[in-house]
């Protein structure tokens, strides 16, 4: 098994401690985070394998932190952990986003296996490429490719190219991408979204793109070029 890197959302520190533990013994790369509010942008700043996601946070709750993370176009694994095991419970945390789900207390070594299992399951060489110019965006593992260069995205700069994607071509103001790209959680100006173009684009030369262009629309904002 290669050794991953994963995110543990938990807060409570015994069974933080056990899992970090755990997994690190396993030579996987582990970061907690105890709130809901450190994960959100933990998990979108950090190209994670797979996320073990706590259901019951003391600020929010694990579903919800789900939800928002897959509105901002975040395709990470994730295995759900609840001290809820009911049907309906199950089926809210699997249509909120999470890829599995394993209700507490567990025995470590099945926590261990499914995590695994969702680092194969979304492994390279799945159906999940996407054309874009004369590159190949890997939507699960959020990676541009041209050849045989690849790059990984954050979440961030992920999102930020969905969303230029999905305006076909038309300029996204700064304004727009702020809400759409960091929601809530950012307060200042545009530069941010300057910073992570920059970014993008850092990633698009390294991965030798030739077809697709973030183009600056002066004093508006930005907007994604792509040539047959
Ligand atoms: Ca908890």
């Amino acid at each position: 098994m290669a050794p991953m890197r994963l995110l543990v959302v938990e807060d409570e520190p015994k069974m933080a401690r056990m899992l970090q533990r755990g997994l690190a013994e396993e030579g996987h790369q582990v970061d907690v985070c105890g709130t809901a509010e450190a994960a959100l942008s933990q998990a979108l700043e950090v190209p994670y394998d797979v996320v073990v996601l706590d259901w019951g946070l003391p600020d929010g709750d694990g579903v919800s932190l789900l939800r928002t993370w897959r509105a901002r176009g975040l395709q990470v694994p994730v295995l759900l952990l609840t001290a809820r095991g009911t049907t309906g419970e199950k089926v809210t945390g699997l249509r909120a986003g999470a890829d599995d789900y394993l209700v507490k207390p567990f025995a470590f070594e099945e926590l261990l296996a499914r995590v695994e299992a969702l680092d194969r399951r979304s492994a390279p060489g799945e159906v999940s490429g996407q054309a874009l110019g004369d590159v190949q965006l890997d939507v699960r593992r959020r990676a541009l490719r041209r050849g045989e260069r690849e790059v990984t995205l954050t979440g961030r700069e992920f999102a930020l190219l969905m969303e230029l994607r999905a305006l076909g071509g038309d300029t996204a103001t700064r304004s727009r991408l702020l809400l759409k790209v960091w929601g809530g959680d950012f307060e200042g100006t545009g530069n941010v979204v300057d910073v992570y173009v920059g970014y993008l684009r850092a990633k698009l030369e390294r991965v030798g793109a030739t077809a697709v262009e973030i183009e600056a629309v002066r004093g508006v904002g930005y907007r994604l070029l792509v040539r047959a």
